[in-house]
């Protein structure tokens, strides 16, 4: 109707005016209305331009130091020419260049690889086409498309309701409200479009409820479109690993300069001349400058959210990955992250004794008690059907309500579905739900819940076809029936009726109900899930199961999957936490096996944060619309990637693709690893830098030539460190990383054990080994303590040749020795890690390149080394290499003297 506005008109005007109807599209106009409207997607702003990344890496502090160091240097040239300023100069600029190049591969692969995680879940939405309910992409959604919404869902254009039952939406995001807002089918008179009753907007939610809607407005033609340049913030907030990188980076940049001044001042003192000076004190700054950590440690995160993605999880921020190494405590639910989620009806009791399925499927259509009870499984559910009328069809919705309703219609062949008048959909705090169905002047209302919601609304009980009152003592025998099949792992369900022939308010269905009988239904634990939590256990990793599902249930599924042993847990139900204080919870959380069941959503928000009160570091999971401020709360909120609400998903870090209980392990073990990694190549980093730093001591107070020239400073740490870093980066999982206790959430990436042995050992070495390189090859020239060399003497050119090559010698046994902090290097599979195998590769190649070619030589101020020297450089790592294994063999043998101090999940990820 185009004289009225889309929230004025009448249903069937809707349909009209969109050319549509209650069966929906064709598939066929669909498509073409696609190619017509275009997808239905609001294009994001563009992030950072890759030109606006780039010229970032040349401006940031580091970089604008250094191009102060290449002024410097180029000023000091036109001071004094011919000393090789320039050289220098140009060299700083090189660095700049390498470096800040580097650093844009590496954040635009992290970005890269964040964005397209992104897309591995795609936004589906429920849709009729043709009659049928499919669902398909939210960006192939076309106005006219019926959509099916419920609880928890995203709406994903903006639609005017058809149909409404108990439709409750957020609609923060557009209007600013923050309580929800019911919505009807109704035509609404005087209200702009945004405040529409009957209209829901792209960008909100429903918080309860479910229902129809006609879609009139795709992508950027909706409200959420029009205001959606505005709301955008590509913020990615940094790790408080990123920033600890960024502290840490400055603090020793802040290191180098200080440094930088002293031997400045030094030489001052020593007399040497002001400009040569200068340019060591730069060069000391550029050596020790950590230019290129904090990419680096990002790259490591983006690889371990590839990893972690390969194992069935996504990340959703980089923060994220750190939180999961340190995890503490996982609360989980039980339902599909436990178990498998593939219900079948196994047994009801109907008030006398146990029935199994197959024999309540039989009796069906003599017994007018049990028609009676599969009737209400049929009607009380909201499944929809998938199929295009050529052979079977799948059913679609909640795996328990499919169950029932498969039974149901293999007792009740042909039975007539009727129509659905009204509903209170199921909520998990009230935990029933009920369906009025109307028939022509024999309407019935039909609930199903959890037993203790259902009984206490029941006044009679199903019998013979008739009822009977319900005394105390069939209530009586009804719990303990509950209780029995509870006892066998089995979920239970309670199904009453009442005949409604005449509408009632709703506050008024749920009274003098009729008990049906209870039903049990089999929900097998996923195969995986004893493993891990096996995997848990050792990893000092508690697993607290959070429920809503009755308490015997849990607790023989929790046997089951071995989380159990003998002892019993200490049980706690939603009713129990909701009495208790905080503190009383927090006490009770001391006990060494917990099981929460029939939790509701604020539990499981109470229970994190009383973990988190005792200094644990919480994984919590949840899947509804109510747990999303639990989500928020854990340190890593995770959510369901196939039973999960959008709602849900958006509140968690972590969003599980098989809803699997085994990937969040996984995903701890991957969170682990990238911990342990960023501490290995630190350490490998970190040690280069003493055989750097000791030829200036040498220099200075030795008063001899100098060993190691600015530029081969650089040709270490921007050439043949890279990669074998990079490598380590890269490191996977080994078996031991899962056998250690969780490391502190708080505790440092580099602690003083890191730096002993970065720089007071390995680092000692490697500078002994290549200082007795440098005067090997002095002596052996004929150099005599006290004489001076030319810049360009050969003799000279030769010895800084060894020391350079000693260093990188060393730092190739290094990059093996620092693969794992405890264990001896031999224990670690060579090959299971290519990257390292190229990185030393690539090395080697390029130190050959310095010393043998003309051009290297030119630029680094290299001569050929002799054989013998790289045999002496050899001896030297492999000393080095014995001296490492020793000290880690007689740590390893203190550890084992002392059991109680056993290092952290930091320590080595390998064996
Ligand atoms: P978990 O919390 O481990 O996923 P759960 O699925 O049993 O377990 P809820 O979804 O909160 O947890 O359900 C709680 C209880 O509500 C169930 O044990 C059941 O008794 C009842 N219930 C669940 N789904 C329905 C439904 N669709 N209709 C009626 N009652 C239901």
């Amino acid at each position: 109707m185009p004289e009225l506005k889309i929230q004025q008109a009448v249903i069937e005007d809707v349909f009209h005016s969109l050319k549509t109807s209650r069966t929906g599209l064709s598939d066929a106009e669909g498509r073409r209305r696609l190619a017509e409207f275009g997808p239905n997607q609001v294009q994001r702003v563009q992030g950072r331009h890759w030109s606006r990344m780039l010229a970032a890496q040349f401006t940031h502090f580091f970089a604008l130091t250094l191009w102060v160091a290449t002024a410097l240097a180029f000023f000091a040239e036109y001071r004094q020419p011919g000393e090789g300023m320039a050289t220098l100069g140009l060299a700083i600029i090189g660095v700049i260049v390498i470096n800040g190049l580097f650093s844009f591969w590496q954040e635009f692969k992290a970005e890269r690889t964040l964005t397209a995680l992104q897309k591995v879940l795609p936004h589906r939405v429920k849709t009729v086409r043709q009659g049928q309910v499919q669902e398909i992409p939210a960006a192939e959604l076309v106005p006219g498309d019926l959509v099916v919404l419920a609880e928890g869902d995203d709406v994903p254009a903006d639609c005017r309701i058809v149909e409404a039952f108990g439709m409750r939406v957020n609609t923060a995001t557009i209007t600013g409200e923050s309580l929800p807002v019911e919505k009807t089918q109704h035509p609404a008179e005087g209200f702009e479009l945004i405040h529409a009753p009957n209209v829901v907007l792209a960008g909100t939610s429903l918080v309860s409820g479910l229902g129809r809607g006609v879609v009139f407005a795709t992508g950027m033609r909706t409200a959420f479109g029009a205001i959606a340049r505005l709301t955008q913030a590509a913020t990615e907030v940094q790790s408080p690993l990123q920033r600890e990188i960024a502290f840490l980076s400055r603090i020793v940049a802040g290191l180098a300069v200080g440094l930088g001044v002293v031997f400045f001042l030094l030489g001052q003192r020593l007399g040497l001349s002001f400009w040569e000076n200068l340019i060591f004190a730069v060069g000391i700054i550029v050596a020790n400058v950590p230019e290129g950590l904090l990419p680096t440690v990002t790259l490591a995160l983006a690889m371990a959210s590839q990893r972690i993605a390969k194992r069935n999880a996504l990340v959703r921020h980089l923060t994220a990955v750190e939180a999961l190494g340190s995890a503490t405590v996982i609360c989980t639910d039980k339902t599909g992250t436990l178990t498998e989620n593939r219900m079948s009806v196994q047994a009801a009791f109907l008030g006398a004794a146990r029935v199994p399925a197959q024999e309540l499927i039989a009796q069906a259509a003599h017994q007018p008690g049990i028609r009676q009870l599969m009737e209400t499984a049929l009607r009380c559910e909201n499944v929809s059907e998938r199929g295009n009328g050529a052979g079977p069809s799948t059913l679609l919705g909640d795996p328990m309500e499919v169950a029932l309703v498969r039974m149901a219609r293999a007792a009740l062949p042909g039975q007539a579905e009727g129509h659905r008048a009204d509903e209170i959909p199921f909520d998990a705090d009230r935990k029933r739900m009920s369906v009025f169905y109307d028939g022509a002047g024999a309407g019935t209302l039909h609930t199903k819940g959890a037993l203790e919601t259902v009984l206490p609304l029941c006044t009679h009980l199903a019998q013979d076809g008739g009822t009977v009152t319900l005394t105390a003592e069939r209530m009586t025998a009804f719990r303990a029936a509950e209780d029995e099949m509870a006892r066998t792992g089995l979920r239970v369900l309670a199904l009453a009726w009442r005949p409604l022939p005449e509408p009632i308010p709703r506050q008024q269905w749920e009274c003098d109900l009729i008990l049906q009988g209870l039903v049990g239904l089999e929900d097998p634990p996923r195969p995986e899930v004893a493993q891990a939590v096996r995997t848990c256990q050792e990893a000092g990793i508690r697993v607290i199961m959070a429920t809503g599902d009755h308490p015997r249930t849990a607790l023989a599924i929790g046997r089951e999957i071995g989380l159990y042993g003998r002892e019993d847990p200490v049980l706690i139900t939603g009713d129990q936490v909701t009495r208790m204080s905080d503190a009383q919870l927090q006490l009770q959380l001391d006990a060494p096996h917990l099981l929460f069941a029939r939790t509701a959503a604020g539990d499981k928000l109470r229970i994190v944060k009383a973990l988190q009160a005792k200094r644990h570091v919480v994984a919590m999971t949840g899947d509804g619309v109510n747990d999303a401020p639990a989500l928020k709360a854990a340190d890593i909120g995770v959510a369901m990637g196939i039973a999960g609400t959008d709602v849900a998903r958006e509140a968690a870090d972590l969003v599980l693709l098989d809803d699997n209980f085994a990937s969040i392990v996984a995903a701890v073990e991957e969170g682990r690893a990238v911990f342990a990694n960023i501490r290995k190549f630190l350490t490998y980093i970190l040690t280069s830098n003493i055989p750097e730093i000791v030829p200036y001591l040498v220099f200075v107070l030795l008063r001899v030539p100098l060993p190691l020239t600015i530029i081969q400073i650089l040709a270490v740490d921007l050439g043949t460190d890279m990669i074998p870093a990079l490598g380590l980066g890269a490191e996977r999982p080994g078996p031991r990383l899962m056998r250690q206790p969780p490391r502190g959430y708080h505790r440092r990436l580099i602690d003083t054990a890191l730096i002993a042995r970065a720089y007071g050992f390995l680092g000692l070495l490697e500078a002994a080994v290549a200082m007795g390189a440098y005067f090997l090859a002095l002596r052996d020239g004929g150099w005599s303590y006290g004489e001076a060399l030319g810049k360009f003497d050969p003799l000279y050119l030769q010895a800084t040749a060894a020391c350079l090559a000693a260093i990188v010698v060393t730092q190739v046994a290094n990059v093996y020795l620092c693969r794992s902090q405890r264990e001896s290097a031999f224990t670690v599979p060579f090959a299971s890690n290519p990257l390292i195998g190229i990185g030393v590769l690539v090395e080697l190649a390029l130190i050959l390149l310095i010393v043998y070619t003309p051009p290297g030589h030119l630029i680094f101020g290299t001569a050929p080394v002799a054989a013998w020297a790289w045999g002496a450089a050899l001896a030297g790592a492999l000393l080095m290499f014995g001296l490492e294994e020793a000290r880690k063999a007689m740590m390893r043998a203190w550890e084992r003297r002392h059991p109680g101090a056993a290092p952290h999940a930091t320590s080595g990820n390998h064996p």
